[in-house]
């Protein structure tokens, strides 16, 4: 059974990194006129009321989003993933978050396609109702791992995969490199964006030494982090793997981090790495 609801972490700490590393990638892909699939395995609900009952009761979007907000001067290179909030936020007010698909919805072209999953029985009307009226969207209650061998490679050859799982299910760590894997023989030139938690070290470290160990080429680590690594319960940290990003990516990256760790690490006991993990 699926427990998990996005609705409670909607905007976090989290989320602005992995949002941030979407609208970049999303951007890139973009520079040229030929169409992309943007393929989300776990969507979401792709709407999120932060005055709900779920948000109030984390709070988890006060020591997020609604502290980069709060800011008059952001770094231009946030500029499309703020205005993408604005226009669901054109108030002062931050009465909305939104979720990958949405984000992907504003951004993408007509050209474009998507292809979302999620299979909660409460996220995924939601999710299909967002997407009612556009002819470029899929919107599925399928299991998202499976899509990476379906729907791969995409007929247009370009695209962007997130993957981006609760780990509710443990086994979530292990299907991962496995998924990866297959999805590289198919489309070796996609770009996959794979989200991950810091709740356990050895765990998380575990999957990302797979990956490594795959034979995939060219993959890079952004990973933003609010504690040092503890043994207490609760994410410390999370981060993005992706795979051929973008060749600006680590660039920009290198502007926005220090940044979002000056309003985020509020605390000042966080940290963060941009690391190449694999080379061409
Ligand atoms: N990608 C979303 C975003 O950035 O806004 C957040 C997704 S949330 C972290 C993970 C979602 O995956 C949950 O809504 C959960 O119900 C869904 N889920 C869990 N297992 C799944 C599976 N095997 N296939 C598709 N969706 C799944």
């Amino acid at each position: 059974m699926l427990s998990y609801r996005h609705s409670y972490h909607a905007g976090n700490h989290a989320d602005v990194l992995k949002h941030i590393v979407l609208t970049l990638c999303i951007n890139a892909l973009k520079e040229k006129e030929k169409p992309f699939l943007y393929l989300d395995t776990h969507s979401g609900a792709g709407r999120y009321l932060l005055q709900s009952e779920h948000a109030e009761k984390t709070g988890e979007f006060l020591s997020g989003i609604n502290l980069i907000w709060q800011q008059s001067d952001t770094p231009e290179l946030l500029n499309t993933y703020l205005s993408v909030l604005k226009r669901y936020n054109p108030y002062d007010n931050l009465k909305y978050y939104l979720g990958s698909p949405l984000i992907a919805k504003q951004l993408l072209r007509e050209q474009d396609k998507l292809n979302l999953t999620e299979l909660h029985p409460t996220d995924y009307p939601l999710l299909r109702q967002e997407f009612s009226k556009d002819k470029r969207a899929k919107v599925l209650r399928e299991d998202g791992f499976a899509q990476l061998k379906s729907k791969l490679p995409p007929e247009s050859r370009r695209g962007i995969i997130l993957i981006d799982p609760s780990y509710e299910i443990k086994d979530d760590y292990h299907k991962i490199p496995k998924a990866l894997v297959e999805a590289y023989k198919r489309f070796a030139t996609g770009v996959y964006l794979i989200w991950y938690p810091v709740v356990s070290r050895t765990q998380t470290q575990k999957m990302i030494d797979q990956i490594v160990n795959s034979g995939i080429k060219r993959i890079s680590q952004f990973e933003f982090s609010v504690k040092p690594d503890n043994n207490q319960k609760g994410m410390t940290a999370s981060g993005m793997i992706v795979i051929n990003p973008p060749w600006k990516l680590q660039e920009q990256m290198q502007t926005i981090m220090p940044w979002l760790k000056n309003i985020l690490d509020t605390e000042k006991t966080g940290n963060y790495l941009i690391k190449e993990l694999v080379p061409e």
